[in-house]
């Protein structure tokens, strides 16, 4: 039998960014995936990180973590969620890995004494990693985001070895350019030029767009498509309407509408291998989503400060995600509020407005400041019964607040901010102790995907029901062993442990103490899909909805210890 070609899909950006080009390509996997065709989505950063580890999130967005512990670009979440995968290490390209791997191999006479060069060495090397990731996960499509905007200095080396492959396959790559047409407010019309002159450059970088995915506030007009049609040169039909829609999910169906997944299909030779529509669970999906009404009210108390012009949201957006799904399984409307936690410390805020919701969650997060905000939040979320999710640092800041309040061991902290203290109930562990103290930072912490055992009985265990779990992780400090005794007797329980029973994964309070007061050493917000939402968000919501649903108590400030966990 004939081997079948590998089609490879380019997606790139033109006008500006931010028009949702990582949505689009998710979108465009999921369609393809329900005409029954199995896709490999991949990131191309250009950026010189080698991964997206070390970068800030309140200026990146969300440093997404694989299976594996690579620490990548908050895109691979979403082709995650959107294509229920979980993506390998060769899915993730940066400028920072194919630069170093190319200076490398020079180093090491890799090139035989050639002169080096970016072309083609840096565009071979991009090709190498492009099909040895459609060759890893043996799929037919491979699916390439080109990060940043056609025109960037960065994304150009990308776009030549697009071009090459383009040359060498010519009928088995597409390429498709998410656009922008805007509509200026006092002219009131949708304008074409801005994506005409973005196909002019990328013509002159030797590639002609095969569809235009043309970003707008309003769907566009048969006119409007064209002109964009005669003007860029791609038939008409091949200008895809993708008008601002209130959800994302939206997306997959809308560009249903303009039939994309045939459109795509024809341009590589290719058929619908489904009969049914294969996007149905999808729409059912969606509509959940449109169908949920009654509100869920989260406060999500952080540290969010200096967030310039950055989307606040965007560096928590797993744990949005998850949220979502979750309530709209139980019918419910999430309704997301951020608290700054340092307006708890300075008096801005009052602590006792956390009465007003029906769960808090405490996201991870790093360093000192905000952390006695955020442990006076966990306070009063303990002592009202108001369901609390603590998520890595949201964990072990629980753990400290319990030790300080309940089982009353003064001072108790975490060693990220007193290196020294009497009490470090939380610890560095101890493998990040030599890295930290040889200054390697990037790739360092304790990443990615790691299994644990739940106790019988516990919360946990009723959300997953099942007992050995994996979930994927990115820490450097863990519940110091020398406490736990101390802690179990004060009334926590150590619900998930690592398998040699080492280290503590989950901490939760029993069923007699709270309706629902647990955090985990790891993200499980990474793990959730939209059709498979995540059991311990699950759990936790539903804890919410029963707070919602019932008469509320008076706020309460301060307890006794015995009375916290009897
Ligand atoms: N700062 C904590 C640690 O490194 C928690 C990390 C996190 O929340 N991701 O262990």
């Amino acid at each position: 039998m004939r081997k079948k070609s590998r089609k490879y899909i380019f997606v790139i950006g033109g006008v500006m960014s931010g028009v949702g080009k990582g949505i689009a390509t998710s979108a465009i996997g999921k369609i393809l995936q329900a005409k029954g065709f199995e896709v490999n989505p991949i990131k191309i950063d250009p950026y010189l990180n080698v991964d997206a580890g070390t970068m800030n999130p309140t200026e990146h967005g969300e440093v997404f973590v694989l299976d594996s512990g690579l620490e990548t670009d908050q895109d691979m979440g979403n082709y995650e969620r959107f294509l229920n995968l979980n993506l390998k290490p060769d899915d993730y390209i940066t400028s920072g890995m194919v630069y170093r791997h190319v200076i490398e191999k020079e180093r090491n006479l890799g090139y035989k004494g050639k002169c080096v060069e970016a072309i083609p060495h840096i565009t071979d090397e991009i090709l190498r990693r492009i099909h040895r990731a459609a060759e890893n996960n043996g799929s037919e499509i491979s699916l390439i985001e080109i990060g940043g905007t056609v025109g960037d200095y960065q994304n150009i080396m990308f776009i030549e070895a697009a071009r090459v492959l383009k040359l060498r396959h010519h009928s088995d790559v597409l390429f498709i350019l998410v656009t922008y047409l805007p509509i200026p407010d006092k002219i009131g019309e949708m304008k074409t030029r801005p994506t005409q002159t973005a196909v002019r450059m990328l013509n002159s970088y030797g590639v002609q767009p095969d569809v235009l995915i043309a970003r707008s506030e309003t769907p566009l007009d048969r006119k409007r498509k064209e002109k964009i049609a005669v003007s860029c040169n791609v038939p008409v039909e091949n200008v895809i309407s993708a008008p601002d829609v209130e959800s994302i999910y939206d997306v997959p169906v809308n560009f249903e509408r303009d039939h994309l997944g045939d459109i795509v299909l024809r341009s590589l030779n290719l058929k619908s291998r489904v009969r049914r529509d294969g996007l149905l669970p999808w729409r059912q999906f969606v509509s959940r989503v449109r169908g949920a009404s009654e509100e869920l009210k989260i406060a999500v108390v952080g540290k969010y400060f200096d967030t310039g012009d950055f989307v606040l949201s965007d560096a928590y957006l797993s744990v949005i995600e998850a949220v979502k799904y979750s309530a709209y399984k139980l019918g419910k409307k999430p309704s997301l509020t951020w608290i700054n936690s340092k307006l708890y410390e300075s008096g801005e805020k009052n602590i006792s407005e956390l009465a007003g919701f029906h769960g808090v969650i405490v996201p991870g997060g790093f360093g000192e400041s905000g952390i006695e905000g955020k442990l006076a939040a966990i306070r009063f979320a303990r002592e009202n019964k108001i369901p609390y999710l603590g998520l890595c640092y949201g964990m072990q800041l629980a753990v400290i607040e319990f030790a300080r309040h309940v089982a009353l061991i003064p001072g108790a902290t975490t060693s990220e901010i007193e290196a020294e203290a009497e009490h470090p109930v939380i610890n560095i562990l101890p493998e990040q102790r030599k890295k930290l103290s040889e200054g390697d930072y990037g790739g360092s912490m304790r990443l990615g995907a790691c299994p644990a055992r739940l106790k019988l009985g516990t919360l946990a265990y009723r959300a997953y029901g099942r007992e050995t779990i994996s979930e994927r992780h990115r820490h450097r400090y863990e519940i110091n062993p020398k406490y736990v005794e101390e802690l179990e007797r004060a009334g926590l329980i150590f619900s998930g442990l690592s398998p040699d029973g080492a280290l503590a994964e989950i901490a939760e309070l029993p069923r007699t103490a709270h309706p629902f007061f647990l955090g985990t050493q790891f993200h499980p917000e990474f793990l959730a899909r939209p059709l498979n939402p995540h059991p311990l968000f699950s759990a936790f919501l539903k804890a919410a909805v029963k707070r919602r649903d019932s008469p509320r108590l008076p706020a309460r400030r301060s307890l006794t210890p015995a009375a916290l966990v009897n």
